[in-house]
């Protein structure tokens, strides 16, 4: 039976280390938080965003703009907040109504005030290993690895999904871990063959029960970052949890498991950028 890996409590440890280094700063760090419209869950992540930052002790700095504010008006407040000194990291909260180009909102936040890591300059740090910030989900996933001590150098890594927020650096991260990694997508065939041989599998994709048993090699560490709604409404992963568990040496659960860490390295990211500024 699998070691459940608790993102829960971890993700409370490392808040607890942010808060205690925040204490020694000379002035706390700041977020901006910019949300526009009113998708309920982007306001859910937002608030939860919000909380963090005071749990760390972390000053937040709301901005929240109606669905349909003008491009530019998006653009002027993030160069606005580029130059405020009492901002160290600037989130806009995605996905943002379909007129505003989500791309060119990220492009002109300041990559020192990149907490997500999804400015290309920060994910081009990334790629040649010299990261100022890492994405916060995969950046979870391998502080989950570390803590449980689940060896990557030389491993078979296999990465399900590609995507820029979580696919391709959580392969690259595990790539400078040492592991040998194989990431796939909805284009590669027989995905099973290659999971098989997996001593860590990772599942970011977004599909109910994608993983079942069968896929899963006998001892493998099985990291589930899907966060999905189950035919029942219940938030579940990409995983058949009840089936694979019993196969695996390690897993996470949905929730409880990457979801908080993702929220616990944003916090990470924070501190480090403040450190950047001078706090
Ligand atoms: P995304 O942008 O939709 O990417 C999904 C990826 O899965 C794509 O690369 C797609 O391939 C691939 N895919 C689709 N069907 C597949 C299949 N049958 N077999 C193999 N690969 C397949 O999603 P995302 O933003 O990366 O998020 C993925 C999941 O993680 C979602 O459930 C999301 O809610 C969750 N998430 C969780 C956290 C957290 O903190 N826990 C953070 C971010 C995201 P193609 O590229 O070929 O289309």
């Amino acid at each position: 039976m699998a070691v459940r890996i608790d993102g829960k409590a971890l993700a409370a440890q490392v808040k607890a280390r942010v808060r205690s280094e925040v204490g020694t700063l000379s002035r706390p760090p700041g977020l901006a938080v910019i949300l526009v419209g009113d998708d309920p869950a982007s306001a859910v992540y937002v608030r939860g965003k919000e909380a963090d930052c005071a749990e760390c002790g972390i000053r937040s700095f709301p901005h929240r703009l109606p669905a349909d504010t003008p491009e530019e008006t998006l653009l002027e407040l993030v160069r606005q907040l580029n130059e405020d000194d009492a901002v160290d990291g600037i989130l806009c909260q995605l996905p943002l109504p379909p007129h505003l180009d989500a791309d060119l909102v990220i492009h002109t936040i300041r990559p020192d005030k990149d907490v997500d890591c999804f400015h290309p300059f920060n994910v081009g740090q990334m790629s040649i290993g010299r990261p100022a910030f890492l994405p916060c989900t995969p950046a979870g996933v391998m502080e989950m690895l570390r803590y449980y001590q689940i060896p990557t150098a030389g491993k078979r890594c296999v990465v399900l999904g590609r995507s820029n927020i979580v696919g391709k650096p959580m392969a690259m991260l595990l790539t400078q871990a040492d592991g040998t990694v194989t990431l796939c997508h909805s284009r590669t065939p027989d995905m099973e063959a290659l999971t098989r041989e997996a001593d860590i599998l990772v599942s970011a994709v977004g599909r109910p029960g994608l993983v079942t048993a069968e896929m899963v090699k006998e001892g493998a560490a099985v990291i589930d970052v899907a966060m999905n709604r189950g035919p029942d409404g219940k938030l579940c992963g990409d995983v058949d949890f009840a089936a694979v568990e019993p196969k695996a040496s390690y897993i996470t659960p949905v929730p409880g498991g990457v979801g908080p860490m993702t929220r616990a390295m944003l916090m990470c990211n924070l501190l480090t950028a403040a450190k950047k500024h001078g706090a």
